[in-house]
């Protein structure tokens, strides 16, 4: 007698992605009932420790990663009917995982709204309702003629838009880049595809949402952190929805869950606020290119100033570049002078903060009724307080960096991890009232401008005075209603403003970045003199700019006054090349910190035994490895911080070496001691 067996297939077990720092997926049995029902990327309940939590099913196999299967718990329940993302979207979000080494459930919990993890909701049985608002798709008219140039860019990206094409349109502040995005964005909606348009910091932009809004009013949607946890949820599902949709935000906005997306804009593309700088530490612009490229679509990056990665793929062929040459109607560049302020103030008996030919076109321009911004590279009074007795300058007890001086609050302060003590005077180390301040910033700056020039309305906009968007707003507004004469501020004020009646725009503190020991400092100095410069003279009026800095024959200086940003980029990656900087290596730092210093000295000691046979083993030309080393910023917060610094030649892959660190990092005891790994690190400090 033949017993007729089912053909029992062999068990099959789910690998679940769950919101612990930990590399790995994991692994629970399927009970019969849900056999039928689990798949990749559904949401299941799992028990994890002593709590069920919510992690999404990656995938099913017979594979029991080792464990044994009676160690095995089970998957409670699968939540979702149907994958709550696409295969597309998982696959672009495991790309990402491997790319920036961070665990798949850590890349879901930036990417996928709270509320899908949150295990009370799905208990209480609320339903996620779907709220299909039918959103007409209505396009606004009021379109401008495009230019010949603009109109090039348009046609040449339009002809691509079924397939990938990364394209950086380089052109000056004032150039129409906007409008080519707007066009193009237009056009994907009639194709009944939705767009993706990416700023770097949304509170920055309020002209710009008044600008697309009038152009897709009833298809935009808005997504950044400012939103509520609530709202960010409405904005995701409404990303579900078919009608096609414009969703403006910031980098967290890639996550958006579109299934028809047909565009990418990235604006600003240099910006660094597009580098997330915490757990998952992605590069926005960089993950718009994985995911124009995964779904062949257009992608779109735009500034003035181009960063030097994405100059450099035009260079190599993978990126196309347009240029824009010209400013709308022919409107001038402003014309910028740089003023040695060390001269001058050798020459002067009285010394001020502010350079006299900053003044005196302050009185110029006051006269013919335009208005101005001071631009001032720190905030506060930017004052350390320094000790003319035992000559140190008062350093943050948690961190290695000098105390600023707060005139209203009469403090010093940490701009790390905001300690405070009040400033009287005396010093912190021995206690004689022997303290000086060095140095400015925005608030003093503000104090020798209202002095010099006392009837006019000056407001100053950093930090400090502006702590949230409405405030941001109301300044603005009141900006653009001729109500303030000047506006004094640090870099917030040279992000993407269009304002007609600026006449002037004076640059202090530029060359605080050149002092930094950072390989990017140069290009920094570079891009915000091009973009300050740009407020200047938008339109049809010609603005003028004074630059005032002790090093005025500094390149980034000089090419930035120019605004040649090509001779810039030709003389800035010669030096990157030469040192094997990126864009011609790819950077990835190890982060170590420790509260307890010699803890942390002892482990980097025995890494470094390690890291020398790694060292053996590869090519210098493949992979140099830095360190380890004491960070620039030696401590924060009341942690030490070593660092080691890869430097890995373009096109090997990146993950297959960190891994391997990791790895062995796993392998030793690393009590105290907390490690991060930041793969295409921003900054080094
Ligand atoms: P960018 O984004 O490069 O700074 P914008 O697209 O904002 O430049 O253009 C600058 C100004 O010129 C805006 O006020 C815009 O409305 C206007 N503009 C742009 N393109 C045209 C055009 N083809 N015809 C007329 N005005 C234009
Ligand atoms: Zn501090």
């Amino acid at each position: 007698m033949t017993l007729k067996t089912d053909q029992k297939s062999a068990p099959q077990y789910a690998h679940i992605a769950i919101d612990v720092p930990l590399r790995t997926l994991f692994t629970y049995r399927i009970p019969k009932d849900f056999k039928d029902t689990i798949q990749r990327g559904k949401r299941v309940i799992v028990p994890f420790g002593r709590k069920e939590v919510i992690g999404i099913c990656l995938k099913i196999d017979g594979n029991l990663s080792g464990i044994k299967e009676t160690d095995l718990k089970e998957v409670l329940s699968v939540l979702d009917d149907s994958p709550l993302i696409d295969e597309d979207y998982i696959a672009w979000l495991e790309f990402a995982s491997d790319y920036y080494c961070t665990p798949m459930g850590q890349v879901f919990s930036q990417a996928i709204p709270p509320y899908y993890f949150d295990i009370k909701k799905t208990e209480s049985k609320k339903k996620i309702r779907f709220k299909e608002i039918s959103h007409d798709l209505h396009l606004h008219s009021r379109l401008v003629t495009l230019t010949e140039e603009q109109e090039k860019v348009y046609d040449e990206i339009i002809k691509h838009s079924h397939e990938y094409f990364p394209a950086l349109i380089h052109g000056i502040t004032g150039s129409g880049k906007t409008e080519i995005y707007i066009r193009l964005i237009r056009k994907v909606l009639e194709q009944n595809q939705s767009a993706l348009f990416l700023v770097p910091e949304i509170g920055l932009t309020p002209q710009m949402m008044a600008r697309l809004n009038e152009h897709f009013k009833g298809s935009l949607l808005v997504y950044h952190s400012g939103l509520t946890k609530n709202q960010r949820l409405n904005q995701w599902q409404s990303c579900l929805e078919t009608t096609p949709k414009v969703l403006v935000g910031t980098r967290s906005a890639l996550f958006a869950p579109f299934n028809n997306l047909g565009l990418i804009v990235v604006d600003e593309e240099h910006d660094h606020s597009y580098k997330q700088e915490d757990r998952f530490r992605y590069h926005a612009r960089d993950l718009a290119i994985s995911r124009a490229r995964q779904r062949n679509i257009p992608v779109v990056l735009g500034s003035a100033t181009p960063s030097l990665e994405s100059f450099f793929q035009t260079k190599r062929g993978k990126y196309h570049l347009f240029e824009l040459k010209k400013r709308i109607a022919g409107a001038a560049l402003p014309e910028i002078r740089v003023v040695n302020f060390g001269r001058e103030k050798e020459q002067t008996e009285t010394p001020l903060l502010v350079s006299q030919s900053i003044h005196d076109a302050i009185g110029h321009f006051t006269k013919k009724g335009k208005q101005m911004m001071l631009f001032v590279g720190q905030r506060g009074f930017s004052q350390n307080a320094y000790c003319v007795s035992c000559q140190q300058i008062q350093i943050c007890p948690n961190c290695s960096v000098g105390l600023k001086f707060h005139k209203q609050q009469g403090n010093l302060k940490c701009h790390y991890c905001d300690y405070s003590i009040p400033f009287n005077g005396e010093c912190l180390s021995c206690q004689k009232k022997a303290l000086t301040l060095l140095g400015f910033g925005t608030q003093s700056v503000e104090e020798e401008i209202s002095s010099m020039h006392p009837k006019l309305v000056v407001t100053r906009l950093d930090s400090d005075s502006v702590t949230n968007l409405s405030k941001l707003r109301q300044v603005f507004n009141d900006f653009a209603q001729g109500k303030i004469n000047l506006i004094i501020g640090t870099q917030m004020i040279s992000k993407g403003h269009d304002f007609e009646n600026i006449g002037f725009v004076g640059v202090l503190g530029i060359d605080a970045h050149l002092g930094l020991p950072d390989f990017r400092a140069g290009e920094k100095a570079f891009q915000n003199l091009v973009q300050v410069a740009g407020r200047a003279g938008r339109v049809d009026k010609k603005g003028h700019v004074i630059v005032q800095s002790l090093m005025p024959d500094h390149a980034s200086i000089q090419m930035g006054i120019k605004q040649d940003f090509q001779k810039f980029a030709d003389h800035e990656l010669e030096i990157r090349k030469a040192l094997h900087y990126p864009p011609y290596s790819r950077l990835v730092q190890f982060r170590f910190l420790s509260t307890v210093e010699n803890r942390l000295k002892d482990f980097m000691g025995t890494w470094s035994v390690f890291l020398d046979q790694v060292r053996s083993q590869m090519s210098v030309d493949d992979i140099q490895i830095l360190g380890p080393t004491e960070m620039p910023i030696a401590k924060v917060r009341g942690k030490h911080r070593h660092h080691v610094v890869l430097k890995i030649k373009r096109g090997l892959k990146i993950s297959d070496i960190v891994n391997y660190l990791v790895n062995d990092l796993n392998q030793r005891k690393l009590t105290g001691i907390q490690y991060q790994v930041d793969v295409d690190a921003v900054g080094l400090v």
